[in-house]
């Protein structure tokens, strides 16, 4: 039996089944996914990118099955989370970055439209048949934020030196603020 994710089904065979997928399976075998986390880590002095980033596990959970009572409208809720190395804009250091992502997806076909689904998303089938992998990939991709950056102030190397600036200016109002409390 092969890995579902890989393989290639129309639309409305996979939601038949209603085909659950458990996903934990390590970043490198998301080519393009691994391919965009390489470019950006490619910024650092090669001594510097982090050596097991291809094995972070991307883990989650695609499920496959109708919109609609009729079962005309194949749709897919997918929920996936992987922690990626990348680089952070702002002080140009390798950091551990957190992609999550959820979405409910109505899969179909080019031109076609489906109202009343306000809370699904519209996947266009390019092909016939779809490889849920390449669901998986693309909704990593766009999860990944247009420039990383440490979430945790204190971790970033430029926001901490910035911060110790910020004191220092600051420092003179204090004063003046503590004689106009004794005045
Ligand atoms: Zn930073």
């Amino acid at each position: 039996m092969g890995n579902p994710l890989r393989d290639r089904r129309t639309a409305s065979e996979w939601a038949t089944v209603g085909q659950v997928i458990e996903i934990a399976e390590k970043l490198e075998s998301f080519e393009q996914l691994a391919s965009i986390i390489e470019a950006d880590l490619a910024a650092l002095e090669a001594d510097r990118i982090p050596p097991d980033w291809r094995d972070s596990v991307v883990a989650g959970r695609l499920a496959f099955g109708f919109a609609d009572a009729q079962a005309r409208v194949p749709a897919v809720e997918c929920e996936l989370a992987v922690t990626v190395d990348a680089v952070c804009q702002r002080c140009l250091e390798a950091f551990r970055l957190r992609l999550d992502t959820e979405a409910k997806l109505l899969l179909l076909e080019l031109d076609d439209t489906a109202d009343g689904y306000d809370e699904y998303e519209v996947w266009e089938l390019e092909e016939t048949t779809l490889r849920p992998k390449d669901i998986v990939e693309e909704l990593l991709v766009m999860a990944m934020p247009f420039a990383a950056m440490h979430s945790d102030s204190a971790a970033c190397k430029a926001l901490s030196a910035e911060a110790g600036d910020k004191e220092e200016m600051t420092k003179p109002f204090a004063a003046l603020r503590a004689q106009m409390m004794q005045d």
